[in-house]
Parts: C-alpha cells; sequence; structure tokens
C-alpha cells in the first residue's frame, strides 16, 4: 500500500514528488509513456527562476527527478492503463500490475497536438515548437510560421511579432475558429502576413538539424511554393492525457479535469498538478508550484485521514 502515487514525471510530477518524498510519504512516480514530459522535447529553458544562464528542458526535469529521490522518491517506467478510484483504496494499473494508494496525484500533462509530419517530428526541440512563450526569444530578427486558426495561434502569433521580423500564420481553412477579438489583433498587426486556405506539406531541413523553410499548398487555389523560415511553431492544441479516468475524474469537454479548488478534483484523496489541468498558463514553474500544491494537499489529507 502507497502513501502517494504521482502519475506523470514532468516538472509537476516530480516537484510533488518532492515534497511527497521530504514529507517522509516515500511517493511512487509513475512515469509515463513520455518520463519528463513536455521539458524532454525542448532544449534551452530561459525563464525558469534559479537559472541565469539558461538550462536544457531535460537536464532541468532530470535535475528534479533526482532531487526527489534523494529523498527517497521511488521512479517506475510504464504507463497507466487503469485505474479504480472510486473504491478505497485507490487502484493504479500500471502496465497489468496493479499498485493500491491512499492518495493520487495526477500529473499526466497535456500533449500538444502535431500535424504527424515526419519532418515536423524529427526537428521538435530545434526550430519546430509548440510553446511561443519557451522558444519565442530564439528567433529575434528571424522568420517565424505559426500554425493554426484558433486563440493559441493567435496568442503566440501576436506574441511572436516581439521577436520575430515577420510572422506567417498559416490555417488549414478561411474560417477562424478563434475569437473575433484575437482575430481583429492579428489582422490589424502589421507584423503578421496570413496565410488561409493553406497547408504544410513538408519542414526542411532535418538533415541539417535546424528549420530552414517550408513546403505550404494552397488548397482552393492549388498552388504549390516554399518559404524560407527559421522558427516553426504548432498551435492546433493539446490533447490532456486523462482518457484512463474518464468517468471518474470530472473533466471539462475537452478533456482538462476540472479543479475544486487548490489542487483537488471531484473525489478526495485525488489531486491534479500541472498541464492536465491548466490549458491556460502551461510553463515548466507552475507546472511545478501545482506539483508542490498537491503534494502538500495529499500530506494534509493523509494526516486528516490518521496515516
Ligand atoms: P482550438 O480552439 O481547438 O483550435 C485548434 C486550431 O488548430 C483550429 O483552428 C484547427 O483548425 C487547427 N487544427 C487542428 N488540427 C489541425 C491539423 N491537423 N492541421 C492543421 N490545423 C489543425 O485550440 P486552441 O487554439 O489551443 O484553444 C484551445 C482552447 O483554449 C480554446 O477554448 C481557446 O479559446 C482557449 N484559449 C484561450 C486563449 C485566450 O483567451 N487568451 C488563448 C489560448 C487558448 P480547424 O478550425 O480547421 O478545425
Amino acid at each position: 500500500m502507497r502513501n502517494v502515487l504521482i502519475i506523470g514525471s514532468g516538472c509537476a510530477g516530480n516537484t510533488a514528488a518532492v515534497y511527497a518524498a521530504r514529507a517522509n510519504l516515500k511517493p511512487l512516480v509513475v512515469a509515463g509513456k513520455h518520463a519528463g514530459g513536455q521539458l524532454s522535447l525542448t532544449t534551452l529553458v530561459e525563464n525558469f527562476p534559479g537559472f541565469p544562464q539558461g538550462i536544457d528542458g531535460p537536464e532541468l526535469v532530470e535535475n528534479i527527478k533526482k532531487q526527489a529521490e534523494n529523498f527517497g522518491a521511488e521512479y517506475m517506467h510504464g504507463d497507466v492503463l487503469d485505474a479504480e478510484l472510486l473504491g478505497d483504496p485507490f487502484r493504479i494499473d500500471v502496465e497489468g500490475e496493479w499498485i493500491e494508494t491512499r492518495t493520487v496525484i495526477v500529473a499526466s500533462g497535456a500533449s500538444a497536438r502535431w500535424l504527424g509530419l515526419e519532418s515536423e517530428q524529427k526537428l521538435i526541440g530545434h526550430g519546430v515548437s509548440s510553446c511561443a512563450t519557451c522558444d519565442g526569444f530564439f528567433y529575434r530578427g528571424k522568420k517565424i510560421m505559426v500554425v493554426g486558426g484558433g486563440d493559441s495561434a493567435m496568442e503566440e502569433a501576436n506574441f511572436l511579432t516581439r521577436f520575430g521580423s515577420e510572422v506567417a500564420l498559416v490555417h488549414r481553412r478561411d474560417q477562424f475558429r478563434a475569437s473575433k477579438i484575437m482575430l481583429d489583433r492579428v489582422q490589424h498587426n502589421p507584423k503578421i502576413k496570413l496565410l488561409p486556405n493553406t497547408v504544410v506539406e513538408d519542414v526542411f531541413d532535418a538533415s541539417q538539424h535546424r528549420v530552414t523553410g517550408v513546403r505550404l499548398k494552397n488548397i482552393a487555389t492549388g498552388a504549390v511554393w516554399e518559404q524560407e523560415v527559421d522558427g516553426f511553431f504548432v498551435a492546433i492544441g493539446h490533447i490532456p492525457n486523462t482518457a484512463v479516468f474518464k468517468g471518474q475524474i470530472d473533466t471539462d469537454a475537452d478533456g482538462y479535469i476540472i479543479s475544486k479548488g487548490g489542487a483537488r478534483t471531484n473525489i478526495a484523496g485525488v489531486f491534479h498538478a500541472g498541464d492536465v489541468q491548466d490549458r491556460v498558463y502551461r510553463q515548466a514553474i507552475t507546472a511545478s508550484a501545482a506539483g508542490c500544491i498537491a503534494a502538500i494537499e495529499a500530506e494534509r489529507y493523509l494526516e486528516a485521514e490518521g496515516h
């Protein structure tokens, strides 16, 4: 029987592990399919406080893990395949092994949705990004492209005009899902060029390990052309990793956990941390803070339950 089982090993899960371990709760962290979370997909992180020269994303998340292990946190590989959260104790199926626990911290994150092009996948962290706040700074005076037609794409395109010499916004339709005010801002920003009815066919150049350009196609006219690009930002939505908890943990229509205040979910003893609940900030530091809050709440819950 575990006191605390943490699902996910990104900033949120690993920070929860540091706090739970220092509270002598010997947490078990289920690392998940993408151990290290979104940070493991980035290169330099310049906005996590405490690192004046910046730190590589994978190194940062690994450091937090080591810190947790130093205090007695245990890690296991694998993914959660099933969960029974309506009984007592909770039971979690990690690739066939059922683990019993008194509390659960769900820090399973949200995965960025990608276009799915092979070249795009190869260049993630090398010019292809899903986070303008994280990576925009690297493209000062450079040519930037953003893909998407929702609020995220509008927000990222606007934000990126602070850095780029020009920002092209590519969207597959001529109707935008974004709210009117966000679209207005983009349309009135002289640095942004809208490319509606346009799809990305390829991203260059994986052989150079950096983005040099893209091949685009206008699906209304059939025109195909190549365009120089240095930074390629995909902003076509995120998918919170909550499918396995469906029908037990309350989520909104998109699958994000609905917070009941602090780190609480609708199930007493089950807490949330990080992007699995946060669709707004999505930063390493906010995920870490959420992990800290979840661990403190789990500790207080256990104490109140007499454990
Ligand atoms: P979203 O609203 O679901 O929009 C996703 C966009 O990506 C859509 O335009 C969609 O095109 C496009 N897309 C999806 N799959 C694609 C593919 N395979 N290839 C090309 N394009 C693709 O997602 P979001 O923009 O991340 O926003 C999510 C939620 O957060 C929304 O409720 C939004 O309002 C909110 N949000 C709010 C703010 C704000 O208010 N400051 C900022 C960010 C997000 P189609 O339209 O053709 O389907």
